[in-house]
C-alpha cells in the first residue's frame, strides 16, 4: 500500500499532481481543503466553523481537522493507498496521522514536496482566484498570511519527515508534465 503526502505551499500544484498520481497508482485522493470547501458549500456545522479560519487564510484548528481526516480515510477501507493533499499541516497533525495509520497497520510511504518561490505562487493564486472565486485566493494579504502559517507551522514537517527518511523535494516551478514524471518515478520506487 502506498500512502503519499503531497506537500508544499498554497498554489504549489499539489491538487494538479494528485490527479496524475491518483490515476497512475489507483490511490484515493483526500484534499482537506476540498473537504472543508464541500462542508462550507453545504453549510454543515463543520463548514460554518471552518469558514472564518479559511477566509482569513488561517489554519483550521488541529482537533477538528484530524477528526475530519480520519473520517475520510475510514470511508475507504479497501483503498490501495491514499494521497494526502494539504494534510498534515502541523506537527501535531503529522503525529496524529502516524498514530492513526499505525493503529491500522499502515504507514506513510513518502512525502513529496513541491518547491516554488512565494512570488511565483502569489501570481498563480491570484490568477486561480479569478476563475475559482475562492476568497482566500483573491487577496494578496490573505495569501501572504497563508504563507506565514505555512512557514511557522507546516515547514517544521520537513525535518519531521526527513528524520524518517521519507522527504523528497522536487522543483515545482517546471512544467506540469515534467513534475508528474519525476513524482511518478519516485512513487514507482517506493
Ligand atoms: P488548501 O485548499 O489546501 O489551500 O486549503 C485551504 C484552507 O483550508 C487553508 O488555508 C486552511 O484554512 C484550511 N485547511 C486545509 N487543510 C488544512 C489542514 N490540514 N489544517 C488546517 N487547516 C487546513
Amino acid at each position: 500500500m502506498k500512502n503519499i503526502i503531497l506537500f508544499g505551499k498554497p498554489g504549489a500544484g499539489k491538487g494538479t499532481q494528485a490527479v496524475f498520481l491518483k490515476e497512475s497508482f489507483n490511490l484515493i485522493h483526500i484534499s482537506t481543503g476540498d473537504v472543508f470547501r464541500y462542508n462550507i458549500k453545504n453549510q454543515t456545522p463543520l463548514g460554518v466553523m471552518a469558514k472564518a479560519f479559511m477566509d482569513n487564510g488561517d489554519l483550521v484548528p488541529d482537533e477538528v481537522t484530524i477528526q475530519m481526516l480520519e473520517g475520510e480515510v475510514a470511508k475507504h477501507p479497501n483503498a490501495a493507498g491514499f494521497i494526502f493533499d494539504g494534510f498534515p499541516r502541523t506537527i501535531s497533525q503529522a503525529e496524529a496521522l502516524d498514530a492513526f495509520l499505525s493503529k491500522n497497520n499502515l504507514a506513510i510511504s513518502a512525502t513529496l514536496a513541491l518547491e516554488v518561490d512565494e512570488d511565483i505562487l502569489v501570481a498563480r493564486l491570484l490568477s486561480r482566484g479569478k476563475d475559482s472565486g475562492r476568497a482566500d485566493d483573491q487577496d494578496e494579504e490573505k495569501i501572504r498570511n497563508r504563507f506565514a502559517e505555512y512557514n511557522a507551522k507546516t515547514a517544521p514537517l520537513i525535518d519531521f519527515y526527513s528524520a524518517q527518511g521519507k522527504f523528497h523535494a522536487v522543483d515545482g516551478s517546471r512544467s506540469i508534465e515534467a513534475i508528474a514524471e519525476q513524482l511518478t518515478t519516485i512513487v514507482d520506487q517506493l
